[in-house]
């Protein structure tokens, strides 16, 4: 499947478009309670396409995890939509779900309970 040039999205072109565009920041740069005014998050915001605001500040969380090492349990993500008008503010929680995968090279050893065919004296 292609990927959108615009949004990154995978999706047959023709049928495709793109869902809005979001400017999301984290939170280092503001103490509790301060809030980015819609100046600084058109000039530092990270452009995200989702449907929803929830779900740019979901996928904003998840572009920071990609981005540093050191990832929070708890993020604070701030949304601001295109029209400038409305900033949200969320908390993000992280879930951590282990993933496990196994390379080309991998054989498993065989460990049979009992050799097969061996009698057993009585
Ligand atoms: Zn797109």
């Amino acid at each position: 499947m292609p990927t959108c040039p615009i949004c990154g999205n995978y999706d047959w072109i023709g049928n495709h478009k793109c869902p809005p565009k979001w400017l999301c920041s984290d939170d280092q740069e503001f103490e509790r309670d301060e809030r980015p005014d819609a100046d600084y998050m058109q000039e530092n915001g990270h452009a995200i396409f989702a449907t929803d605001a929830e779900k740019a500040a979901i996928s904003f969380a998840e572009y920071y995890q990609a981005r540093e090492a050191f990832y929070p349990d708890e993020m604070t993500v701030f949304v601001m939509d295109e029209s400038r008008e409305k900033i949200w503010k969320y908390i993000v929680d992280r879930e951590t779900v282990p993933s496990y995968s196994v390379g080309w090279n991998y054989k498993p050893e065989v460990y049979p309970c009992s050799p097969v065919g061996e009698e057993v004296e009585p």
